[in-house]
């Protein structure tokens, strides 16, 4: 392609609504374009990027098994409430009705329009494993579409769906599209992990999420520097045996209650006590549903809400209002504590840490009181110990005993066991050998097609511009003659030009008049991973290849650019 045809509109100035490098390098090169807020269009250099990474993932899904299909992204209401949807899934949902007054959604997700297809089509066991794709554009009205097209409210991705006769058939198609997408994000050149996360009401119980590493990133991990083991935060179990407690170290000593006003937040109970967090009981009153759970766990550590609610197998977690405290407890919320609770309305539940706690301080279940010398057993009792909350990175790694470390990451799949949920609610069952009928067992599996892209661009960039990969970059190589008036340059440019293209690279040639300097640096800020320039030692039959990845400079006489280059790129991939 040569440039002066090209629609490439580079920025100068950073635009102010990007607050993130690879947000402003995709405008700024000329990758993307905002049309209101979370709507972006894919310029031409964007969308050859986009292509590419849907070709990778086309690839490795055809590989696996999968056949690749296109849905609609209007859907009708009905099969939303066949599922509950309708109701469950909020204002993130985009709706819309049409002439006749009738609701539809555009769609966030495809569960329901697979499984009334299937469910339609699909009535034996003989039909099954099935595993279906899409790539696609979807809506959701997110509360706060940011980061460019990392988190917008339209999108590009692939969703399969699998269907299986039983659990084991479920575990092969996952582990089908698990490795799938180690191959997939290998491919598109990010330093990524697999990592098991939460898996919500819906139930199944394997469920990864595939982070692109990134301090950028909306999820904390917690990962095991010795093993493989890599979990989101709120998913990472903590190991029962504790580290530094102070177990059997001090004797326990009498009860007291002490006047502490205005101390009510762990920090100022440290400070007034003159004492570490770790001597404080930290109580918090959560909603499960409809049981209210005094939650203890130590000063320094925090509650994990997400493993309090599976503990009870609840839907819903909320903390109560300081209203229900006062009522509850007779108290203000910063003076809660676990003595003298009553338990008929109030479940105590406490992390294991707490179990070894010796002579802590807690809130006095009166305003401006907190007992100190609180000893588990002697002054309250607790019905359960659980891990209710988050691992840190002085725990051990629950896999091996390792050290933990967190890291941030950028989501860009997930794949998920479903079950039965939506084959139940929608009955989408088939005639086993025995010619009973069964409900299918079904698997889905996401990739941001769109959020992978500029993933990539976040993790793969310098100052000067973006790094791409060679696998997903929009060009193989960037073709510049420094002065298109020089005959020589540009001839020998011209030439170059057609005899890349016919050993099958993709080249963008900048048979632009500007200045040398502005070639360069938009050159560096587009990013394709090889330059070739034509410049005055062309005149000595000498050409430069610079490897944007790392500034890597070679001079190469003309002659032997193309042997050369094919070694200089199998370096590359
Ligand atoms: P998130 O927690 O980031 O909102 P999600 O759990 O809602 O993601 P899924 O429903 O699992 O996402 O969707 C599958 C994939 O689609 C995600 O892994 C992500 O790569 C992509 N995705 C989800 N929401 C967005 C969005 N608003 N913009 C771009 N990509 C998205
Ligand atoms: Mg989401």
């Amino acid at each position: 392609m040569k440039q002066s045809r090209m629609f490439i509109p580079t920025l100068r100035e950073v635009p102010a609504e990007a607050e993130i490098a690879s947000h402003q390098l995709l405008l700024r090169a000329g990758f993307i374009r905002q049309l209101v807020s979370g709507v972006y269009t894919y310029l031409p250099l964007g969308y050859r990027v986009l292509r590419k990474i849907e070709q990778i993932v086309r690839e490795e899904m055809n590989r696996a098994g999968a056949q690749e299909l296109l849905m609609p992204a209007i859907q009708p209401a009905e099969l939303w409430k066949e599922t509950g949807r309708w109701d469950a899934y909020g204002p993130e949902l985009m709706r819309l009705k049409d002439r006749h007054d009738r609701d539809f959604v555009l769609g966030p997700t495809h569960e329901e329009v697979i499984t009334s297809l299937v469910r339609d089509h699909i009535n034996t066991y003989k039909k099954l494993p099935l595993n279906l794709y899409q790539i696609q554009t979807k809506y959701r009205d997110e509360v706060r579409p940011r980061f460019g097209v990392l988190r917008s409210r339209e999108f590009i991705m692939k969703d399969a769906y699998s269907f299986d006769v039983d659990r084991e058939g479920l575990d092969k198609s996952f582990q089908a599209m698990y490795e799938a997408y180690q191959h997939i994000f290998t491919r598109c050149g990010v330093d990524f992990r697999a990592v098991e996360a939460d898996a919500g009401a819906i139930g199944g119980s394997d469920t990864y999420e595939f982070m692109v590493l990134s301090d950028v990133g909306e999820d904390t991990i917690a990962y095991c520097r010795e093993c493989s083991y890599s979990a989101n935060l709120e998913k990472a179990e903590v190991r029962v045996k504790e580290t530094g407690t102070q177990e059997g170290v001090e004797d326990p000593l009498p009860l007291e209650k002490v006047h502490t006003p205005d101390a009510r937040t762990v920090e100022q109970i440290r400070d007034f006590f003159n004492i570490s967090e770790q001597q404080i009981i930290k109580s918090l009153m959560y909603k499960v549903d409809e049981q209210y759970v005094l939650a203890l766990v130590r000063g320094d550590h925090e509650l994990n809400d997400l493993k309090l609610k599976n503990l009870f197998g609840g839907n819903v977690i909320e903390m109560a209002t300081d209203r229900d405290v006062q009522t509850l407890m007779g108290t203000p919320t910063g003076f809660m504590g676990p003595v003298d609770v009553n338990r008929d309305k109030i479940k105590v539940v406490a992390d294991h840490a707490v179990k070894y706690m010796v002579n802590a301080v807690t809130g006095a279940n009166e305003q401006d009181y907190h007992y100190q010398n609180v000893n588990v057993e002697r002054d309250f009792t607790v019905d359960q110990y659980a891990d209710i909350r988050n691992i840190t990175e002085k725990d051990q790694c629950p896999k091996c005993g390792g050290e933990i470390a967190f890291a941030r990451g950028i989501e860009v799949g997930h794949v998920f066991k479903l079950g039965t949920k939506y084959s139940e609610a929608m009955g989408a069952k088939f005639l086993d050998e025995n010619g009973k009928e069964q409900v299918m067992i079904m698997g889905c599996y996401g990739i941001g097609i769109s959020r992978t892209m500029q993933a990539v661009a976040e993790q793969r960039h310098d100052e000067d511009g973006i790094q791409w990969p060679w696998t997903v970059a929009p060009f193989h190589i960037h073709l510049i003659p420094v002065n298109v008036k020089k005959d020589i340059q540009r001839e020998t440019a011209e030439q170059l030009y057609q005899k890349l293209q016919d050993e099958g690279y993709e080249v963008l040639f900048d048979d632009r008049a500007e200045r040398a300097g502005v070639k360069f640096k938009d050159s560096d800020l587009i990013g394709i991973p090889i330059r070739i320039t034509i410049g005055g030692k062309i005149e000595e039959g000498l050409v430069e290849v610079k490897l944007r990845h790392n500034g890597e400079v070679y001079e190469i006489p003309v002659e032997e650019l193309l042997t050369r280059l094919n070694k200089i790129v199998a370096d590359l991939i």
